[in-house]
């Protein structure tokens, strides 16, 4: 691996990125963002992953999910639609379960080769997967890049950056590494790192959100390498929003729980303008 040109994404690159609607706009244009997030044992990833995707932009939501998550999703999230229909990208993984109904529901989604966000129990159950579908965004924190790799969570966090390199050619796929900063890499070898977040991110729920915003991205026209490190940005920067944690030491600022960056996604978005 050559030593790669790392580049730091800075609000004006993002704001340049992000789309903003027009008159000729409608809700599909916007971008439709399929999610296939929950479980009955974990509902709450649904939850998050739905209202990330909303939060950060997406036109609609079509959730699809068994039974309990469903109703969950449905009370908190009006807007959300429920079950499977025409999407222009996919979020799959949080809180999906790594059984053989995880593993039917990873390999429908990406099965029609639309640009997908791939995180938690959908990477676990990816690791034994021959390619599948379409262009991928993978969103592993360093134990489930270490999975994907086979290599050791310690090596991983060792060398953050040549890991994700590694990830992100053996599985053709942009690669977020998440952590302290976060780490994104395209298989071609670019890499931008992102440290707009706080360590008061480390959170349950926070990885869900993030998987949501940048299933918005995608489905709103981003590639995936844009729509990777832009959602990076987006989602620190609502991290140090929500927690008031102004320069992101952790110092200043207090806890957030990962509902919070939900209110401060769209204010971190109208900052931007
Ligand atoms: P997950 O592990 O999937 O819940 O995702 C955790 C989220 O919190 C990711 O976006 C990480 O980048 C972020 N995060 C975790 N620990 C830290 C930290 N010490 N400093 C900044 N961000 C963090
Ligand atoms: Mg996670």
């Amino acid at each position: 691996l050559g030593a790669p040109e790392v580049e730091a994404l800075e609000a004006a690159d993002v704001a340049a990125l992000l789309p903003a609607p027009t008159a000729e706009s409608d809700k599909y244009r916007r971008g439709v963002v399929g999610v296939a997030a929950g479980s009955d044992a974990y509902t709450g990833a649904a939850v998050l992953a739905v209202g990330g995707a909303l939060r950060a932009g997406a036109g609609m939501v079509r959730y699809s999910g068994p039974d309990l998550p469903t109703a969950l999703v449905r009370r908190r999230w009006p807007e959300a639609v429920v079950g499977e229909g025409r999407v222009q990208a996919h979020v799959v993984g949080p809180g999906l379960g790594t059984d053989d109904a995880g593993l039917v529901r990873l390999r429908r989604v990406l099965g029609d080769g639309l640009p997908a966000v791939v995180d938690a129990d959908g990477l676990t159950l990816l690791a034994g997967e021959p390619p599948l579908g379409g262009p991928l965004v993978l969103t592993p924190h360093a134990g489930e890049a270490a999975r994907l790799l086979g290599a050791d969570r310690a090596d991983v966090e060792a060398r953050r950056l040549e890991h994700a390199q590694r990830a992100a050619r053996a599985y053709d796929a942009v690669v977020l590494l998440k952590g302290s900063t976060t780490v994104v890499a395209a298989p071609d070898g670019r890499v931008r790192v992102n440290a707009t977040g706080t360590p008061w991110l480390a959170t349950a729920g926070s990885g869900d959100v993030l998987s949501g915003v940048v299933g918005a991205l995608l489905g709103g026209g981003l590639d995936p390498f844009d729509a990777a490190s832009a959602g990076a940005w987006l989602h620190g920067a609502a991290g140090r929003l929500a927690s008031g944690d102004e320069d992101g030491t952790g110092l200043a600022g207090g806890p957030v729980v990962a509902e919070d960056l939900l209110d401060a996604l769209p204010r971190v978005r109208r900052d931007l303008a």
